[in-house]
């Protein structure tokens, strides 16, 4: 059995990739310092694949624990979630994010030449082409320069890992998240955002409970079919067996290249007032809303050309948007 190595394993994402590779027969170690988390999310994937992982609470910023950790630890590969993920945040705390984004992935990739573990999975962002110039995105659409700290800690997260793995020989994918969304279908894990939520679909669903009077919808000039911002939004179930299809090509060699990169998203885009009444229509709920003005930094259109990981990763988005939204839904009422 593989020792597969989760950081950030008791977050949103990373909760539901733990859950995945259990069932595909992995032993997973999480590692978190609870800085976005709670423990209790270990009982919860417990509940779901009736496993608890090894866990370590542990700051990947202390050079000396990672090296404990990897001295002490037999790991096969790794999926490094680990990372603060606020745009706006990272704008007023750019070194925090450096450090943390960046020293951490140092330290681990460093660990794993120091131990010879070759296989390494990175979340990054469809963030990294900003606006792109041909929809769908493919993966041949050019890098742009980042809008936020946190967006350079995703493009200059791959070109260290890109360095890494041709100084030494790693093997590593990175996966470009569109929008993830949604909830185990068991409604144990889900998304647990820290105060107002950022995103768009905590924001709904706190919002059709009563926590948030209403939903701000940033812009409605854009030059898209209603003039709001069009996105992909994928259910997080199948975008964290991605991860698990990533790992597979690593562990069992069939990586073409020593550095591979795709997109991960549904191929559909849609827009905010789409999605408001997908969700209206779904739950049954009255949403409250208003237009106001654009959010800076925000795209007008993006969507992913899923070609590329269909056919190398034998991967598909399974659910469908009504999952993903009904899910989340649920999640929040469990949640409040
Ligand atoms: N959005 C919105 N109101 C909100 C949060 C988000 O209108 O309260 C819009 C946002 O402008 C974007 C889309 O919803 O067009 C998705 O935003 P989110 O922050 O979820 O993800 P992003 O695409 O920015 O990573």
């Amino acid at each position: 059995m593989k020792n597969i190595l989760v950081t950030g394993g008791l977050g949103f994402i990373g909760s539901h990739t733990v859950v995945e590779l259990q069932a595909s027969g992995y032993r997973v170690i999480v590692v978190d310092d609870l800085s976005n988390s709670t423990v209790d999310v270990l009982e919860n994937i417990e509940k779901i694949s009736g496993i608890k992982p090894d866990f370590h609470q542990l700051d990947l910023r202390n050079k000396s624990d990672v090296q404990q950790l990897f001295a002490t630890t037999s790991i096969d590969g790794i999926i490094h979630f680990a990372a603060f993920k606020a745009v706006g945040e990272s704008v007023h705390k750019p070194l925090e994010y450096y450090e943390n984004n960046i020293g951490s992935l140092v330290y681990i990739l460093q660990e794993m030449v120091k131990h010879n573990i070759k296989n390494f999975i990175f979340s990054s962002s469809c963030t990294v082409y900003g606006q792109a110039e041909t929809l769908p995105i493919t993966e041949l659409e050019k890098t742009k320069p980042a809008l936020s700290p946190y967006g350079n800690t995703k493009q200059v997260g791959e070109e260290i890992i890109i360095d890494a793995c041709n100084a030494h020989q790693l093997n590593a994918i990175s996966l470009r998240y569109f929008n993830p969304i949604g909830a185990h279908d068991s409604i144990h894990i889900g998304e647990l955002p820290l105060g107002v939520p950022q995103n768009l679909i905590p924001y709904i669903t706190q919002t059709a409970i009563g926590l948030r009077d209403e939903l701000s919808i940033f812009g409605n000039d854009y030059d898209t079919k209603d003039g709001t911002a069009v996105r992909d939004y994928i259910h997080v179930v199948d975008l964290a067996k991605a991860h698990i299809a990533a790992l597979t090509r690593l562990v069992n060699k069939e990586n073409t290249e020593n550095y591979e990169y795709y997109n991960v998203g549904t191929g559909t885009g849609l827009s905010v007032l789409e999605i408001v009444e997908s969700f209206e229509r779904v739950t049954e709920q009255k949403l409250n809303y208003t237009i106001v003005e654009r959010r800076k930094g925000d795209v007008t259109a993006a969507f992913a050309d899923n070609t590329l990981v269909t056919s190398k990763l034998k991967w598909q988005p399974e659910k469908s948007l009504d999952d993903a939204l009904r899910s989340a839904w649920e999640w929040q009422k469990k949640n409040t």
